[in-house]
């Protein structure tokens, strides 16, 4: 089965889809992390299996067990990467996850025609899209840029980003929302 990316109006309106690394856009599924009403955006199966479709591993159906292994994941991805945020080793109890997680899905990456895709198996297309997220999510924070993960400082935010830029700088998770938050309060201020 191969699966492309399909983005609809719903999931622009229900999810922030512009986080460059696929593994932290997973972990903004939940937003608000730091503030005092962190808001879940995986609320039921029907949310998750649009998610996937937006990051190019849809599958057919997501059942309510899928649904909370993906919530599993994402949440030991997010404390595995605040971890490394700080310097710190990820827990092994959270490292187990993104193993195991990694391990039981057989995602296929191809180039068809000129284009990267993706083959989720018939038979266990929800643990491939998951391993698929857990493998992104290792190389990142076990990879050579692991130093460059940084939490948002956006209001309430502590939403996990790469910092490619040159001077290691970048204060925001997203341009677009947390970095106009903040411009538009300062602006009140004035
Ligand atoms: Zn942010």
């Amino acid at each position: 089965m191969v699966v492309r990316k399909v983005v609809t109006v719903e999931a622009r309106q229900l999810f922030r889809l512009d986080n460059e690394v696929l593994a932290f856009r997973f972990t903004a599924t939940m937003s608000d992390r730091a503030g005092t009403a962190p808001r879940e955006r995986l609320t039921n199966p029907g949310r998750l299996k649009l998610w996937l479709h937006a990051a190019g591993l849809g599958v057919p159906d997501v059942s309510p067990a899928d649904l909370q292994d993906a919530l599993d994941l994402r949440e030991a991805i997010y404390r595995a990467g605040l971890a490394v945020a700080g310097t710190r080793r990820p827990d092994p109890d959270d490292a187990a996850i993104l193993n195991r997680a990694a391990a039981a899905g057989q995602p296929r990456p191809a180039l068809e025609n000129g284009l990267a895709v993706r083959h989720l198996s018939e038979e266990a297309p929800v643990p491939d899209a998951l391993g698929m997220l857990a493998a992104d999510a290792i190389h990142i924070l076990g990879g050579p840029d692991r130093n460059r993960i940084t939490p948002c400082e956006g209001p309430g935010c502590a939403g996990l980003f790469l910092d490619t830029s040159r001077g290691a700088n970048r204060r925001w998770c997203s341009m677009n929302t947390c970095g106009n938050r903040v411009k538009k309060a300062r602006l009140a201020d004035k």
